[in-house]
């Protein structure tokens, strides 16, 4: 049978396959080589991807030119370096509580928990610090290493005795062995160390999108002072987590301008957790079309590109991701997720969902504190020279 292919191109793969160079040969007999496979020409992501030093000085453009990268090469890319620095088995599982539900001044868009919208949510008042210790309890025999506690306040002014309370139950959940995290809205730098001194690891405030467009997700706020917060977690010596929400009705210029934000602070945040909106009827974003999955996974992706070490943490609306989207996530830099019986007003995938679903895939869940040499790392701006999390890596994927 006469072969399909021309002589010359057959006699052009066998020189390639000889010599170990990718060639291209033309129809008509010129041939041209290509640089070898192995020495791609230099861009913005082989850059992010053979670097030897954190960077906070990206500019927009060059992160905009690592998210625009074709999404398999992107993912491929993001993999890499996140096997570099982390062990790609170990997936953090968060547990988040929370500990004062409803009546919140602030207007947040996309929240049911705003005292502005009529979602049919009853506001609460804060829990008591035992309720919060056995849910810890229960967080931790199901295999969660990081207890997050929430609650719907615009700061923290005024609020002595919850203040006081709330140390009580850092203090008490940190004395589990567990990590700990809270997420009360604004807080000065006083408050930030009263926490500190209490045991707390790290303070979520979520920039949520870009500087642009954070003016139609919220008014009653401004993106500066909720910098100012993430300064005055920072100054106290807490770990920082910031990160932001997808499907706000934002562009990709959008999702390019949050990671901008967080990664040209002084110093990266330790956790960068990625939310997708899960739409609450009777908010202004109810009826917001659902994000395409691969916006999700570019995001990760470019975060994970220039932000070698944060932990990023797939969030709210996890739950709308099949098991595979889900492992693409962690293949492309995700290590941590939030599970248990609720997430804040929304839906949560469960613990023995998840434990089932490592096991299928050969992950298991992060030890507390397994990422600690990480996070200092993180600060002290280190060389990129191997991996951190050295314990583990006996079982990297
Ligand atoms: S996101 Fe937080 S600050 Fe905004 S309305 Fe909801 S509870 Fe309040």
């Amino acid at each position: 049978m006469r072969s399909r292919y021309s002589p010359v191109l057959k006699r052009s793969l066998r020189a390639a396959l000889q010599d170990g160079k990718a060639r291209w040969t033309r129809r008509y007999g010129t041939v041209a080589e290509t640089p070898s496979l192995t020495t791609p020409p230099s861009s913005v992501l082989d850059e992010a991807l053979n670097a030897t030093s954190l960077r906070n000085t990206w500019t927009k453009d060059e992160i905009r030119q690592i998210y625009e990268t074709p999404l398999m090469k992107l993912a491929y890319a993001a993999g890499t370096v996140h096997r570099k620095f982390h062990n790609p088995a170990a997936i953090q599982m968060c547990t988040l509580m929370n500990i004062k539900t409803g009546g919140c001044s602030e207007d947040c868009s996309y929240c049911a928990q705003s005292s502005r919208y009529n979602t049919g949510l009853k506001a609460t008042k804060m829990v008591t610090v035992d309720s919060v210790l056995e849910a810890a309890r229960i967080a931790k025999d199901n295999g969660s290493t990081r207890f997050c506690m929430g609650a719907a306040w615009r700061d923290m002014r005024g609020r002595k005795t919850n203040l006081k309370n709330i140390k009580e139950m850092v203090n008490g959940v940190r004395g589990m062995g567990m990590e700990v995290c809270v997420t009360l809205g604004m807080i000065d730098l006083e408050q930030a160390k009263e926490l500190k001194e209490a045991g707390l690891t790290a303070y979520n405030h979520n920039v949520d999108t870009s500087r642009e467009h954070y003016p139609s997700v919220i008014t009653t706020r401004t993106y500066d002072e909720r910098l100012q917060t993430i300064q005055n977690v920072r100054e106290a010596g807490l770990n920082v987590c910031t990160g932001g929400i997808l499907g706000l009705g934002e562009k990709p210029s959008d999702r390019v301008g949050l990671i901008h934000t967080v990664a040209t602070l002084p110093s990266h945040p330790e956790s960068f957790p990625v939310n997708t909106l899960v739409p609450i009827k009777g908010t202004p974003m109810g009826d917001n079309t659902p994000l395409p999955f691969d916006a999700t996974l570019r995001t990760i992706a470019t975060a994970r590109m220039v932000m070698p070490r944060t932990i990023i943490r797939l969030a709210a609306g996890r739950t709308t991701l099949s098991e595979e989207q889900q492992m693409l996530c962690f293949m492309a830099g995700a290590n941590a997720v939030f599970t248990g019986e609720k997430m804040l007003t929304t839906a949560c995938n469960g613990w023995d969902e998840d434990k089932e679903m490592f096991e299928r895939w050969g992950l298991r869940a992060m030890e507390s504190f397994e990422v600690e040499a990480l996070r200092e790392a993180v600060s002290s701006s280190t060389p990129l020279d191997g991996p951190v999390v050295e314990k583990s890596s006996q079982s990297v994927l």
